[in-house]
């Protein structure tokens, strides 16, 4: 039964457990439930009618006793007969009072989360989920990452998705939608176009801050209630448990048939609510770090999860292996990963890659407060330590971001903005933070997540103009612009693993707001006109993102492509020139970037024989695989410029096919 490995030597307070049934196991005949809670003197299972407090007509079904087992700390009962869409809490007595409480494992929850459900997980499966495959790259450098809410997605008229779709796990599943009265692709129809490999949404668990009966708030959802349960007020029918696990399963369905990974965002670093918690209402003090009776607050949000305790580590195990067996999810977002403790994470991976090597890792190497976090800063999630991590466990790269656009939001300036002292940054950042010369807190480039912006913080376009003192959110400026293609280059035309805001690609703007998680919609929803408006910028994305797929060493999730590439500085000039030994690849290339008001010549350099003959395939104007002209012998880059090239000779063989 036992399958997990656990290294932790910490004591213990309570007797542990390591089965794979805590929650409750189904069968049309009988119910088992199991509820780890050690320090009860009594758990009643409560059986119920209905999911909701609101339905005045909740009858409870019946009252039983659980039986404990002191060995394992199990509160276990079985109960005959098809329980099939039956609610159910724990009545939990301790020390410290009597809690009535969802499971901790839930699987399925009434509307706002009221209740815990049992149910046949045979008839939440959408037609033809047993074709679903998991969208999987073979390394993590080979995924490019488009972050998106579920709501923003498809919340403005502009999405052209049905109006009862929008703001949903449906709104996926429309494949054909145009903006109105256009032939201008949005949502799923365009994801196709954009060559993404992976979306990574948004907290998509079951979180606190909507009411799912009104639905009307908008809220990011990093306040977690169920982990294991999807968001209710995404679905169309949060009532019935059942409804909201079958539309997110159609969501991935569509994404996968389109050939798009699902990542998800996971906040397993606090709860919405301490009090209100199931961790808390069932063993209360055991599942946060504590001192001296105090909740600690690394996690900003008035406590942090202990995952250095062998039931919680345990909790996330079991958690995220649900997410990627249950719902074919292809990779997790850690929110303030440094919350938890390298051990934990890296037995996490080889967990997950018991079901697949592949599945992606990666997160957010802070916590939101050092000095509350309860674990040495040896045992922590943070760049210093990533070198104690698995080299597939990635982190987002701060430094590389920081360089790139100045901080996030005020009126600093970085490299793209033609600061002159961020240069070095982004050269260690574009190494995928492995190189020996510029600095290399990642084993590898598969660790370093390199991006200029996600939801937290100003909107790339929203910095850019921040930094110039403009105010115009649509203004086509060519400056702006410029700018917003350098910060495209260096992210996509890098070593490590890209990622982007949805809708950096197309200057999508919050209208300067630089923390709008519960802000309303039309700050939030993605304006689908803005495809058109920015196209040249978006075409600009595209081209990149061909480009970073032709050439294999940026690619390279190894050192191999780093201690190969050879870079030149001169304080505004950065060249990057690379070598491939990839057959039907380009040989050569080189990525010139030029961050000043004027030209500068152009240098190539490597440890290896050059060639004479360059074809340029990314200028100021745009980017692809077409020859966008020949370099010559003298040639200035022009100012605010990503110029890249590649040898005529490769150039050539590769267009005579
Ligand atoms: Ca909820």
């Amino acid at each position: 039964m036992s399958t997990i490995a656990y290294y932790s030597n910490k004591p213990e307070l309570y007797p542990t457990y390591d089965g794979n049934d805590l929650g409750y196991t189904y069968s049309k005949d009988s119910t088992t439930f199991k509820v780890w809670a050690p320090s009860a003197k009594q758990v009643l299972l409560k059986l119920y009618s209905t999911g909701s407090f609101y339905e005045k007509d909740a009858t409870v079904l019946g009252i039983k006793q659980m039986l404990f087992d002191p060995q394992t700390g199990v509160w276990s009962l079985t109960v005959k007969g098809d329980l099939n869409k039956t609610f159910y809490t724990y009545v939990v007595q301790t020390e410290k009072g009597v809690n009535e409480t969802n499971d901790v494992y839930s699987k399925a929850v009434g509307v706002n989360s009221a209740r815990s459900m049992v149910l046949d997980f045979n008839e939440t499966n959408p037609q033809g989920w047993e074709d679903d495959k998991h969208i999987f790259v073979d390394k993590p450098t080979d995924a490019i990452v488009w972050e998106v809410h579920v709501r923003d997605f498809s919340s403005s008229d502009s999405s052209g998705v049905s109006k009862v779709n929008r703001g949903t796990y449906l709104a996926f599943t429309e494949e054909d939608t145009v903006i109105p009265c256009s032939n201008y692709p949005t949502c799923m129809n365009y994801l196709k176009t954009l060559g993404i490999t992976h979306v990574q949404l948004n907290p998509v668990f079951d979180f606190g801050s909507i009411n799912e009966v009104t639905g009307v708030e908008y809220n990011w959802g990093y306040d977690p209630v169920n982990y294991n349960v999807p968001e209710g007020s995404y679905s169309s029918d949060p009532y019935h448990g059942e409804v909201r696990i079958r539309e997110f399963k159609e969501m991935v369905k569509s994404l996968h048939k389109n050939g798009i990974g699902v990542i998800m965002d996971v906040v397993y670093n606090h709860v919405y609510s301490t009090a209100d918690s199931p961790f808390e209402k069932t063993v209360p003090g055991y599942y946060f770090r504590m001192q001296d009776g105090r909740y600690l607050n690394s996690s900003g949000c008035g406590n942090v999860t202990a995952s250095d305790k062998v039931m919680f580590r345990k909790f996330m195990i079991d958690s995220l292996k649900y997410w990627a067996e249950e719902y074919h999810i292809d990779g997790f977002r850690f929110d303030l990963m440094c919350c938890h403790d390298i051990e934990t994470m890296n037995i996490i991976r080889e967990e997950l890659d018991k079901i697949d090597k592949r599945i992606l890792m990666y997160g957010e190497p802070w916590t939101a407060n050092d000095a509350e976090n309860g674990i040495s800063g040896e045992d922590c999630c943070n760049k210093a330590n990533a070198k104690k991590l698995s080299d597939r466990i990635g982190m987002f790269n701060d430094d590389m971001r920081h360089g790139i656009k100045g901080r996030n939001d005020d009126d600093s300036k970085g490299y793209i903005q033609g600061s002159t002292h961020s240069a070095y940054n982004i050269i260690a950042g574009s190494m995928g933070a492995s190189s020996t010369t510029f600095g290399n807190w990642a084993n590898a480039p598969s660790q370093c997540v390199t991006y200029a912006s996600a939801h937290d913080n100003l909107t790339l376009w929203d910095k850019i103009l921040k930094s110039n003192w403009c105010n115009d959110y649509f203004t086509t400026d060519e400056l702006y612009l410029s700018q917003n293609k350098l910060s495209a280059a260096l992210v996509l035309i890098s070593l490590g693993m890209p990622f982007i805001l949805a809708g950096e690609e197309f200057a999508r703007t919050k209208l300067g707001d630089h923390n709008s998680y519960r802000s309303p919609d039309n700050v939030n929803s993605i304006d689908w006109c803005r495809t058109v408006a920015y196209e040249g910028l978006l075409e600009y994305y595209k081209g990149l993102i061909k480009i970073r797929r032709a050439f294999s060493p940026l690619r390279d999730s190894t050192t191999k492509a780093v201690n190969d590439t050879y870079i030149v500085y001169n304080g505004r000039i950065i060249s990057i020139t690379g070598v491939n030994d990839k057959e039907n690849e380009f040989k050569y290339f080189s990525l010139i970037v030029n961050n000043s008001d004027t030209p500068a010549p152009i240098e190539i350099k490597s440890q290896f024989e050059l060639p004479k003959k360059w074809k340029i395939i990314a200028d100021s104007k745009k980017a692809g695989l077409t020859s966008l002209g020949d370099y010559e012998e003298n040639m200035q880059i022009p100012a605010r410029c990503a110029m890249i090239l590649v040898d005529e000779e490769s150039y050539n063989k590769i267009n005579q096919k």
